[in-house]
Formats: structure tokens, C-alpha cells, sequence
């Protein structure tokens, strides 16, 4: 069945196509797939945005370096251990840390947190999403206890990567951490953004292609979406439907990926989540960080953190979930082999 989507050619008209029904279609194709490994189950993370400090540049983010427009913030390791716990309480049994590059995080430093979390709560799986780190300090954070480790290459073609990105930053390190990441044994996310700057339908072909060579455990799929005070921000972001052809091509693709329904399909577009779960997404990630702080990890604007979004609202999105048609599912959510 899915065989009939996959060929280059197909890949390619597709993604040039404004024809809803053949949308529709592909939707359907892909969510049959992932009910197949999946079933309707959705797996909630906890997010927990430790500190937007970051020492690189990249040209899309609201949270790169020379942003002076924002409010800097890292939160103390009490902190940290404070969010699990309440998470936990709320029944996460995943979290996952995600920040900027921040020199203050050394090693050490990372270590200790990831120790002294799986410690307090042997029974849960963590995921770190802390950029580009040598090898040698990823076999640390893994021994240390880390259990998944999510990067997004963000574009697979190695010239539109220095389009998004400055000279001092490479789209071949980028990958190297990939296959360093799923060498040591992480569970492994990449992922991109659909409508970045400059992206064309061969770009995204070249994703797909970069995924099926890397078969990562995760793929976190979102629109681009300007943030004011970055050099794109007069840019236009990504559109719902390209991002939603770009998730059910994934699961097609993927057929045992864990998807996530993102918080910024779920920004552009109110039934974005829903139907990104229509299409053979499978994962949420509500925010878990102290409410004081969430408004400045803006690495976007109008980046929902609020209600459905705020995991303290576990009802609500769960509801939200069941009324989609699909089971909401608090346990670890490891990938299934
Ligand atoms: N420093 C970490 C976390 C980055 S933020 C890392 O390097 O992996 C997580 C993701 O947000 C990025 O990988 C990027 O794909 C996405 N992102 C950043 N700016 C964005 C924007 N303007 N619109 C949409 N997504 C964005």
C-alpha cells in the first residue's frame, strides 16, 4: 500500500501538490501504518527548557547569541530536579532537558543532572537535547544514564545548512553527532523544519532521503516559523500542509518512529496536533518548565506554553487526545523494535 507513495518522483509531486484529497490519502496511508506498531497510543514527554543562553548563531532562532532582545534565564540544578518531580507527580515517566549551547552546562555539570534524575526516578527515561557535543562527552552523558538524545539536522543538503547557518557551523558535524549519538546507543531523534529559508521540494526529498540512511528511533518534524529578532524574521514560515505531507512521509518511511505532534504545527495551526497525529504522528511534549520562565525560551514567536501546552494541563490535552480518537499513554514510550 504505502510502496505507491515512495518513489522520488512521487515524493516530489507530492510535495508540489496543493490537491487535499491526495492529502488526505497519504494521511490516512500513514496513520494505518503507525496504528500497526502503535496502535492509537500517544506517549507524553515532559519538556523542560533549562536554560536559553547560547553561545551559537544560527540564523532562524530566537535564542541564538546575538539576540540582546530577550531575557536570558538558566535555571539551577534544584530547579531541574524540582520539574521532574512535579512532573512525576503528574505521572511523566519521560523528561526531556532541552537548551541552548550554554558553557555554564559543562560535562561535569550535565552528568551530574542526568545521575542525579535517574537516581530520583529510576523508572523514567531521559532525552537530552543539547546541540553538538565530541563524542567522548556523549559516551559520558550515555553512561551516565541518558537514555535518548534528540538533534535535528535541520536540512540534510549541505548548502542550504550554511544558508541557516554561520561559517562556523557545519552540516557534516551536525550529522557526525547523529551517527556518534546512535553508535553509542542513544535512542536517536534528527528532524527538521518544513518552509525554512531558501528550502526547495529537492531539500526535502534530500531529508527524507538522509532519514532512511540514518533510520533514527525519533524525527521531530515542525514548520518554520519566524521569530522577529532574528535575520529571518521577515521571512515567511512553513505552511500546515507541507509540514503534515512531511510527517506521513516520515511514517511512511519510519514505520516504528516516534513522531511528535510539535508544539509549532500546533502554533500555526489551532488542529495542528491533531491532525499531525492524523497523519502518523505519536508523541506530545508539554512544557514542564517553570512558568516564570517559558514565555523566554522563544525560539519562535507566539510559541504556545500555556493551557493544552502546559503539562500541569494533562487533562486538557489528554482530552483533547481521546476526542481526536486516540489513547493517551503516560508510560516511558521507548521505541519498539
Ligand atoms: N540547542 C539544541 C536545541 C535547539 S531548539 C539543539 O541544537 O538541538 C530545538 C529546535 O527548535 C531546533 O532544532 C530547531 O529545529 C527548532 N527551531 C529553532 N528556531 C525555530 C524557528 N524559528 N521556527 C521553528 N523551529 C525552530
Amino acid at each position: 500500500m504505502e510502496e505507491k507513495w515512495m518513489s522520488d518522483a512521487r515524493i516530489l509531486a507530492l510535495l508540489r501538490s496543493e490537491d487535499d484529497t491526495e492529502l488526505q490519502a497519504l494521511m490516512t496511508d500513514a496513520r494505518a501504518v503507525c496504528d500497526r506498531t502503535y496502535g492509537r497510543r500517544v506517549f507524553f514527554r515532559g519538556l523542560i527548557e533549562f536554560t536559553n543562553h547560547c553561545k551559537n548563531n544560527c540564523y532562524y532562532c530566537g535564542i541564538r547569541r546575538q539576540n540582546a532582545n530577550i531575557r536570558r534565564y538558566r535555571l539551577t540544578d534544584e530547579e531541574i530536579f524540582s520539574c521532574c518531580r512535579t512532573g512525576y507527580a503528574l505521572g511523566y515517566r519521560t523528561f526531556v532537558l532541552q537548551g541552548g549551547e550554554d558553557p555554564a552546562f559543562t560535562a561535569d555539570r550535565i552528568c551530574s543532572l542526568v545521575s542525579g534524575i535517574k537516581k530520583n526516578h529510576p523508572d523514567c527515561a531521559l532525552t537530552l537535547s543539547i546541540g553538538e557535543w565530541p563524542r567522548a562527552d556523549y559516551v559520558r552523558f550515555f553512561e551516565a544514564g541518558a537514555d535518548r538524545y534528540l538533534l535535528r539536522h535541520e536540512t540534510a543538503d549541505p548548502r542550504h545548512y550554511a544558508r541557516l547557518h554561520p561559517p562556523e557551523m557545519s552540516g557534516d558535524n551536525r550529522k557526525r553527532c547523529l551517527w556518534d549519538l546512535k553508535d553509542i546507543g542513544f535512542q536517536t531523534g534528527a528532524g527538521l523544519m518544513v518552509g525554512s529559508p531558501f528550502q526547495t521540494e529537492e531539500e526535502l526529498l534530500a531529508d527524507l532521503h538522509f532519514l532512511k540512511e540514518l533510520q533514527p528511533q525519533m524525527v521531530g518534524i515542525g514548520p518554520f516559523i519566524p521569530q522577529a529578532d532574528t535575520p529571518f524574521g521577515s521571512y515567511s514560515g512553513g505552511s500546515r500542509t507541507q509540514t503534515l505531507k512531511m510527517v506521513a512521509l516520515c511514517r511512511l518511511l519510519l514505520p516504528k518512529a516516534l513522531l511528535p505532534a510539535t508544539t509549532a504545527l500546533g502554533t500555526i495551526a489551532s488542529d495542528g496536533r491533531e491532525q499531525a497525529l492524523r497523519a502518523g504522528a505519536n508523541v506530545v511534549m508539554p512544557n514542564l518548565s517553570p512558568t516564570a520562565v517559558r514565555s523566554s525560551y522563544a525560539i519562535y514567536d507566539n510559541k504556545l506554553s500555556t493551557g493544552d501546552e502546559a503539562a500541569e494541563s494533562r487533562i486538557q490535552m489528554e482530552n483533547r487526545i481521546l476526542a481526536a480518537g486516540f489513547e493517551p499513554d503516560l508510560s516511558r514510550g521507548d521505541f519498539s523494535r
